[in-house]
């Protein structure tokens, strides 16, 4: 079974060899820990679990680092405005995000590597930049100087030119040029900081995924993935002091997944649309939302809504209708892969919609006709899709939640709600509207009179 994987580094499909044919190596970006996740954060997580368990299913080994970048100006700032220690942000975001990711049947990876326990490779690769003129000490700092890489600007096919000019380029004295990057800046107590040649400092984010990829991975690492919006600079930066410090190709296969955007728009932290996690699986399962995270293929960019999550849904009902009745029939329930429609429309660019339309198109024929061979099919391809996580009979009870609720419960949360909006509480209004949602209960609000209800 060969797959064709889109390679952002050449812009086109390319049929995927690992360089060990026997032992694939993937790194993927993972969360810096000082926030709950939000669903974008959730779609990478999703989308390369689903890259790693089709690698698993055709490669006898795989080896899949994803870091937990837990050094970081935005936890040290989440640290001074919530005055609580950096150990406790970083612990406590770690631990959401792991049970998170659970909830959402993302499988462990197999080596989580944190970067404040490889700050001693770090100063090394950075030895290594300077040594070999890479790389360049001013004022407590050490810059890479991109100069010194021509091919800088190859992945986001960016010239020198407009990167000089793009918006993330920090413009700074100590520089020699705007478009050098950090590797290691000073950093005076109480803010986290480790000894080095150029004094006590801290890494930049760049350098962290290069050392770690390289200690846990070695060069060149078969698969590089992440966001999008990591592209330009971070993944640049990636390549530009990874190749320069070791000569080698850091990186064959760069995937990169579209972004997500919450009912039209961008989501931005200070408005509403802004979906944490623990918002995400008030409104549904999380076999639910990993559904609707791959419903659409992973370089596009996926709009959540309404819409999106009740489809989810529905299909997932459909689905474990059909599981439903091979329960009834004693049927063993087999989750060896099979080399079937689903594994082949993964092993075309992770072709996730697709092989959800497989799904349909199989659970069809099952209503119509039962063939076993056909549900062992069904069965196992939707357990590669990360799915049918739970028994049929689970599935359809534990939705069962909104009759347990009483009207007098329901109205009186209606009741506090409308307080809370005439007295500009809109934050707690909008909780007990999305508590009622997940409990299957739907809000109307009317312009004249009263907000009424009815289940879903
Ligand atoms: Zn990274």
């Amino acid at each position: 079974m060969s797959i064709i994987f889109y390679n952002s580094l050449s812009r086109q499909k390319e049929c995927f060899t690992p360089l060990h044919p026997d032992h694939v190596k993937m790194y993927v970006c993972g969360p810096t820990v000082y926030d709950r996740a939000h669903l974008g954060n959730a779609r990478s997580a999703v989308v390369f679990d689903q890259l790693y368990r089709l690698l698993k299913a055709v490669y006898p080994r795989v080896t899949y680092a994803r870091n937990i970048t837990d050094v970081d100006d935005k936890i040290n700032a989440a640290s001074l405005s919530r005055g609580i220690a950096i150990s406790q942000i970083t612990g406590q975001t770690t631990q959401w995000y792991q049970d998170d990711m659970a909830v959402l049947g993302v499988l462990p990876p197999d080596v989580q590597p944190k970067a404040t326990e490889h700050i001693e490779e770090m100063i090394q690769m950075i030895l290594t930049l300077i040594e070999k003129g890479h790389a360049y000490i001013a004022q407590g700092h050490v810059l890479f100087r991109v100069s010194s890489f021509k091919n800088y600007g190859k992945l986001s096919g960016r010239s020198q030119e407009e990167i000089l000019h793009g918006a993330r380029v920090e413009v700074a004295p100590y520089k020699e040029d705007p478009s050098d990057f950090v590797l290691w800046k000073p950093s005076e107590a109480p803010l986290p900081g480790w000894d080095s040649p150029w004094g006590r400092g801290r890494p930049g984010w760049h350098i962290e995924c290069s050392a770690m990829g390289h200690k846990h991975l070695g060069f060149p690492m078969d698969i590089h993935a992440g966001g999008h919006d990591l592209m330009f600079p971070h993944h640049e930066n990636e390549i530009a002091q990874g190749e320069s410090a070791t000569g080698e190709q850091c990186t064959r296969y760069w995937l990169h997944n579209g972004m997500l955007t919450v009912d039209g728009s961008k989501m931005s932290k200070s408005s509403r649309n802004f979906v944490t996690m623990d918002i995400a699986l008030n409104q549904a399962p999380g076999e639910v939302i990993r559904f609707a995270l791959l419903s659409a293929h992973y370089r596009q960019n996926l709009d959540w809504n309404a819409t999106l999550l009740a489809q989810s849904k529905q299909a997932l009902d459909r689905f474990y209708q059909v599981i439903g009745k091979a329960e009834s029939m004693g049927l063993m329930m087999e989750s060896g892969v099979q080399d079937g429609p689903i594994l082949k429309a993964l092993c075309d660019d992770l072709n996730t919609p697709k092989a959800f339309a497989e799904l349909h198109q199989m659970a069809g024929a099952l209503n119509k006709d039962f063939e076993r061979d056909v549900f062992t099919q069904f069965y196992a391809g939707g357990r590669l899709l990360g799915l049918f996580a739970v028994t049929a009979q689970n599935w359809f009870q534990a939705q069962g939640s909104s009759a347990d609720m009483q009207a007098e419960d329901i109205e009186a949360l209606i009741s506090e709600r409308t307080h809370a909006k005439a007295s500009r509480g809109f934050a707690r209004a909008d909780e007990i509207r999305q508590e009622l949602h997940a409990k299957g209960i739907l809000l109307e609000d009317h312009k004249n009179g009263p907000t009424t209800w009815k289940r879903k």
